[in-house]
């Protein structure tokens, strides 16, 4: 089996009473969320005129570790941008006095109206990043993102965790990259935190790469996390959640693997 770029994927959210492709309803939620929370939004660039946004806490301190999440770079893995809303819905203000936060939800603005995995123009916008790994060349997304290279790279110094998902798999795994030679302690914990909701993946073969105890270990392709990494982050994660299972419980999943990076975070 291998992925579509264009099939279209929908699904009912019971927490946001709405379709996962709603982005009307994604964005004026998240612009609720901006606002309780104060934080800043910038637009690195529009594709089609839809906005690539970063948000960052207000206020960054030198002396805190900053970190970056993202999600939405495939339109149809939906559970991660609307799991950021829900990550968002329980946080509090106080915690920027304890870290940098800077997020980026929906990098792939096209392909989430259509539920489908590349943007509209044919591009999968989640390659390109990292240059001599592969063919790839910057999307039009990664283009807007790359433009902004010093700022995000900045932003990810302490770590980078982007939320994706997998509509062929029924268990969860992770992409995990530590300056080591086996998962440590930071992989680990965000697994944990996947698996509290979905089985973990049996060792295998996924898109070309081993899975070993449910981790891609250090693969570095051209992603945009393993840029950041190859840029100075000091560990990345990429989840993967199951898109074959309930919608609601991969948002929920996603929102918990967001808030253990947070948390691994803070106590290192
Ligand atoms: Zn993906």
């Amino acid at each position: 089996m291998s992925r579509s770029p264009y099939q279209r994927y929908s699904w009912q959210s019971e927490i946001f009473t709405c379709e996962s492709h709603d982005i009307e309803r994604y964005m004026a939620l998240l612009d609720e969320e901006c606002q309780r929370l104060n934080l800043k939004p910038r637009t690195l660039g529009k594709v089609e005129g839809h906005p690539i946004q970063l948000l960052q806490s207000p206020k960054a301190s030198a002396g805190l570790p900053s970190i970056l999440i993202s999600s939405g770079f495939h339109g149809e893995e939906a559970a991660g941008p609307w799991g950021m809303l829900h990550f968002l819905s329980g946080l509090s203000p106080e915690l920027f006095e304890q870290v940098n936060l800077s997020l980026l939800p929906l990098n792939n603005p096209t392909g989430f109206i259509k539920g489908h995995r590349f943007n509209i123009f044919g591009e999968n916008p989640n390659r390109g990043y990292l240059a001599g790994v592969d063919d790839a060349k910057p999307t039009v997304e990664g283009k807007i993102l790359l433009e902004s290279a010093q700022l995000l790279q900045a932003a990810s110094k302490d770590g980078i965790l982007t939320c994706h998902e997998d509509v062929l798999q029924t268990r969860t795994y992770l992409y995990s990259f530590e300056p080591r030679q086996q998962p440590g302690s930071f992989s680990q914990q965000l697994l944990a935190a996947l698996a509290e909701s979905f089985d973990v993946a049996q060792d295998d073969d996924i898109d070309g790469c081993p899975v070993e105890n449910g981790f891609i270990f250090n693969h570095f392709d051209s992603s945009f996390e393993a840029w950041l990494v190859r840029s100075g982050a000091k560990v990345g994660a990429c989840s993967e959640t199951p898109a074959t299972q309930n919608f609601d419980r991969r948002i929920l999943a996603n929102s918990a693997v967001m808030q253990r990076f947070v948390d691994y975070i803070l106590a290192h």
